[in-house]
């Protein structure tokens, strides 16, 4: 989808004005784009008709160029399409009951586990795991593995056949044992039948959870909606959890959705690891499905906080390549200023992609910091002196070992390569608007 998308707005990157023609090939692209990419045509029609009006209606005096502008627009549908904003999940009673449905090999117990994880470690609540997969004795094995390596309880009944009362013993033994959350696991088939769809509603009948979560399988694309709408219809659950974003999944399961079954999708899971799980922010997604990067967003960040004289003394260092230590140490400081460092690098094209693997937070810098300071002001501003002899001078003076020190340097090269992108149109604009 994201390639798709790539060219489809490419073909209006850098013509001057928004005009009937080039917004009717382009919507026409993003349509054809969105449908391969497993959204529903209805859906994908209505949401490129939205596009298209509002990308008419739109001042062409804007200084974004109109490729900027249309990728904005689409954005912004995408966002509105998915929810709009984030929603957490339901923690009132005591305990507080989740019962997880969905298919077969959607993940479900692999997310069970990761709710339970999350909840521990992020809200500090003691959950208790409920094995209901009475089926497949593999199943009950594979939780209690689960809860062993993430240190929650898991609660199993091997000789009860019957979810509900398994559900329902859990409860109270949750009760009698100070656990505020309990997680229902329950079994899943291949393919929707009456059988499972009874015992998944008897259990919800039976233990009346306080947030029913329907867990899907991204990559099963437009089957995934008829899947949800039938659960939906069955249980009105309260959210859903899409599941391995991190292949190489269609974005278009997320809109869909959201759209047909009006429920919020709450919790996306990207991987096998206990810790690969995200609550869902439909901007992240639409910036995802977008791909490219949202150089408007950007733009208005930086806005926000760049201070204009910087900007344009930074400019010009870039311009004479003058750029140095002292320099990063200040771009440093803007980005801890604007927010997550990850988030406003993945908003430049082409980067999103390149670091999306890479671990960047708060604390790295710390560590940039201390390095940084213990340059001389020479080599801070002339990075190319620093050899080995220096290198280990600086890592010794602070504190860190010699492999940081390079690894920081080639941040700082890319971080240098990036600057020169920006000096491509799309960077002018950024740095006009900026010193505006
Ligand atoms: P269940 O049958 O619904 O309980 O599904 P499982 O939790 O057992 O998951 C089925 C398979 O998918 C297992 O091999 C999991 O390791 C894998 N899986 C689950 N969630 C993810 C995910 O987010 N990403 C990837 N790559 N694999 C996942
Ligand atoms: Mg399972």
């Amino acid at each position: 989808l994201q390639d798709k998308l790539d060219k489809a707005l490419h073909n209006i990157k850098g013509r001057g004005k928004i005009t009937e023609i080039n917004v009717a090939e382009t919507v026409k692209e993003i349509r054809r784009a969105l449908v391969d990419a497993d959204v529903n045509y209805k859906i994908a029609k209505d949401l490129t008709k939205r596009v298209q009006d509002k990308a008419l209606g739109q001042n062409v005096l804007t200084s974004l160029s109109p490729g900027q502008l249309m990728t904005k627009i689409v954005h912004d549908e995408l966002v509105e399409l998915m929810g709009g904003s984030q929603e957490g999940i339901n923690l009132s009673g005591k305990p507080s009951v989740v019962l997880i449905a969905g298919l077969q090999g959607s993940g479900k117990t692999t997310f069970s586990g990761k709710l339970a994880n999350y909840l521990k470690q992020k809200k500090a609540k003691n959950p208790l795991l409920v094995a209901c997969d009475v089926y497949r004795p593999a199943a009950i094995e594979q939780l209690k593995v689960l809860g062993k390596q993430i240190g929650i309880t898991v609660y199993t009944e091997e000789e009860n056949k019957n979810p509900s009362s398994i559900a329902q013993n859990a409860i109270n033994f949750a009760k009698e044992n100070k656990h505020d959350v309990v997680i229902v696991d329950t079994a899943g088939r291949l393919a929707i039948d009456e059988a499972m769809m009874n015992e998944i509603k008897t259990v919800h009948q039976t233990i009346k959870p306080t947030e029913t979560l329907f867990v899907v399988d991204s990559m099963t694309g437009q089957d995934a909606v008829n899947t949800a709408k039938s659960f939906n219809d069955t249980l009105n659950f309260d959210g859903v959890v899409l599941t391995k974003l991190d292949g190489d999944t269609r974005g278009g399961a997320a809109l869909t959705i959201r759209t047909v079954v009006e429920k919020p999708i709450k919790f996306i899971s990207t991987g096998e690891k206990m810790e690969a799980l995200d609550l869902f922010y439909p901007e992240r997604m639409a910036d995802r499905i977008l791909g490219m990067g949202d150089v408007v967003s950007l733009v208005e960040r930086a806005q926000e906080q760049f201070d204009e004289e910087e900007a344009k003394k930074l400019h010009k260092k870039i311009a004479k390549n003058e750029f140095g230590f002292d320099d990063f140490l200040k771009q440093i400081n803007q980005i801890k200023k604007m927010g997550n460092m990850k988030d406003l690098m993945g908003m430049l094209p082409g980067v999103g992609k390149a670091i999306k693997d890479v671990d960047i937070n708060d604390d790295a810098f710390k560590h940039i910091e201390a390095i940084i300071h213990s340059m001389t002001p020479d080599e801070r501003r002339t990075p190319s002196l620093i050899n080995t002899t220096r290198k280990q001078r600086i890592a010794r003076g602070a504190g860190r070992k010699i492999e940081d020190v390079n690894a920081l340097m080639k941040q700082f090269e890319q971080m240098g390569k990036m600057m020169k992108m920006m000096q491509g149109p799309q960077g002018k604009q950024m740095m006009q608007m900026m010193s505006k």
